[in-house]
């Protein structure tokens, strides 16, 4: 059998790593040390600083609580919590001509995802095929599509891809100051299962970019829509695929060859056309003529 990539090589060292740090075994209460840790957190979250430190120096936790001392402690571990997504990760670009753009580097927040141990029973890395009883094949998942066989021929033998999806949209942001509008772009990845994806509460779709729109009537929408997309995307446009590829740690505690590879676009249909640039009403995938019946034609 041809080989289907997602190959692991060695032991994870970075990311995988934190969420073990007071043991071997992943600790699910990270950063914090234990349940009981988080509940007594919870509890001081309604209380003010001084007493926070009295409660802990008098021992009214019977010396309890493990993962602090202080009340600058608490503060500390939270700062952890986000696992690198803090509201610091934004970086803010003043100077671009379409409006201050705010970005995040993605290869950080697809690493997140990557190596993120909530998502190990979830997660895959190579390509199936998937049959029913009847030898029909079976299409659920984006793993089980024809389009992953084919573009493993173009990477190195044995690489992890990590298949990017992005969505975007644009956002209301005020009323009374000019009707300002923002466009969003969100991002996830193919690798883990669409229906932990379609999950809110976990998360697994990260905001990566938000830059005000051009006033309506703009010339220059189009523009400026690609241009910030480039700026937010620029590791993934300038990953060489032929290239040794970046050792990403992945939730079995090893690390994998990976290549961030853009794989789908999610978004309304004006986004849809702005996204491939084509005319409106055309369709964004085929030739078909415009307004010709839905399905795409085969040319
Ligand atoms: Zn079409």
């Amino acid at each position: 059998m041809e080989n289907a990539g997602g190959n692991a090589y060695g032991k994870a060292t970075r990311l995988y790593t934190k969420h073990c740090k007071y043991s071997e075994q992943w600790n699910p209460w990270h950063p914090f040390r234990s349940a009981l840790d988080i509940q007594l957190a919870q509890l001081f979250s309604q209380q003010t600083i001084t007493w926070i430190d009295q409660h802990l120096s008098r021992g009214l936790d019977n010396f309890t609580i493990q993962s602090l001392q202080l009340a600058d402690d608490l503060r500390n571990i939270l700062s952890e919590l986000d696992f690198g997504l803090s509201d610091d990760s934004w970086i803010v670009d003043a100077s671009h001509i379409f409006g201050t753009l705010y970005y995040r580097d993605i290869f950080k927040h697809i690493q997140f995802l990557l190596a993120h141990l909530s998502f190990e029973a979830h997660l895959k890395f190579e390509p199936v095929h998937l049959a029913n009883s009847e030898g029909h094949r079976i299409y659920s998942e984006m793993i089980m599509g024809d389009w992953w066989w084919n573009i493993e021929d173009q990477f190195p033998a044995g690489a992890t891809i990590v298949t990017v999806m992005c969505a975007s949209d644009k956002t209301h942001l005020t009323n009374f100051s000019d009707d300002q509008h923002a466009w969003l772009l969100h991002l996830t990845i193919g690798n883990n299962r669409k229906d932990i994806c379609q999950i809110p509460k976990r998360c697994t779709w990260i905001f990566v970019r938000l830059i005000p729109c051009p006033t309506n009537g703009a010339k220059n929408i189009d523009e400026a829509w690609h241009s910030t997309l480039g700026t937010a995307l620029s590791h993934l446009r300038h990953l060489v695929i032929t290239g040794p590829g970046l050792n990403w740690d992945c939730p079995g505690g090893f690390q994998r060859q990976c290549y961030a590879h853009l794989a789908a676009w999610s978004g309304y249909y004006p986004y849809q056309v702005m996204v491939a640039q084509v005319s409106y009403g055309s369709c964004p995938m085929c030739e078909s003529p415009k307004c010709a019946p839905m399905g795409h034609s085969t040319f």
